[in-house]
């Protein structure tokens, strides 16, 4: 089946959870789309275990939260939520993605998490990459394996490899994350759980100034590579010494 053109995606963030890119990379999203580039999103699971919300209501908000984003594609596979399992038939559903979206740069979650399915996405997504690749894997389209694999490391505690300067956005991506409505606005269910809607906007910003402090920008988000860079030219490495 031949691909259309307009379906191709220079970045494709996949993440667990709806929700889970607007926390942890958003505002790279966002300024990748305001360079031009073409922008994805593939939610692995739909959300039914949550405890607010039902799996309906976030899609909607997902929906909303990736017009915000200015993503050109977004859709979310059915995984169980809960209960992510990184196995051959859920490896192949990620290459069908891959392969019709045919993404340069993928972000994956990072490896270690509190949340199982934090860290079984980032092997899942991984070697679905791996994967779709290969020529004799088949299923109808022509392999593609993405040039880069960067994991947003937001949710863990561990030093970034790079800080994307967010600094422009962190309001865009804020509206983002609101539009999860049945998450984030002040209700009874799960107040135990969930902080409230005025101190979300405090935490995510101070993370946000915490990892741009980092590398001397306003706002930022941490990212892993595991690849060591290369340089060219000494004297346009960025980020000031001293
Ligand atoms: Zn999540």
């Amino acid at each position: 089946m031949p691909v259309e053109a307009d379906l191709r995606a220079d970045v494709l963030a996949i993440t667990a959870h709806r929700d889970d890119a607007e926390q942890t990379c958003g505002g790279t999203l966002l300024r990748m789309a305001s360079r031009g580039l073409r922008t994805a999103i593939l939610d692995l699971t739909q959300g039914e275990a949550g405890t607010r919300g039902s799996a309906g209501e976030r899609a909607r908000e997902a929906a909303e939260a990736a017009r915000i984003l200015g993503v050109a594609w977004r859709q979310a596979l059915a995984l169980p939520d809960g209960a992510v399992e990184n196995t051959f038939a859920n490896r192949m559903e990620i290459v069908r993605v891959l392969r019709r979206l045919r993404p340069r740069v993928v972000i994956l979650p990072y490896w270690q998490a509190r949340h199982p399915d934090h860290a079984i996405s980032a092997s899942l997504g991984y070697d679905a990459c791996f994967l779709s690749g290969l020529r004799k894997i088949e299923d109808g389209a022509e392999p593609h394996r993405p040039f880069k694999i960067v994991y947003a490391s937001l949710y863990a505690d561990v030093r970034p490899s790079f800080v994307v300067d967010i600094s422009p956005f962190i309001e865009q991506r804020h509206l983002a994350l609101m539009a999860y409505r049945s998450q984030y606005a002040n209700q009874a269910a799960g107040s135990a759980l969930f902080a409230p809607e005025e101190e979300i906007r405090e935490r995510t910003f101070a993370e946000a100034r915490h990892y741009g402090l980092l590398a001397g920008v306003r706002y930022g988000e941490p990212f892993v590579q595991k690849e060591v860079g290369f340089v060219d030219d000494l004297t346009l490495l960025p980020v000031q010494s001293m």
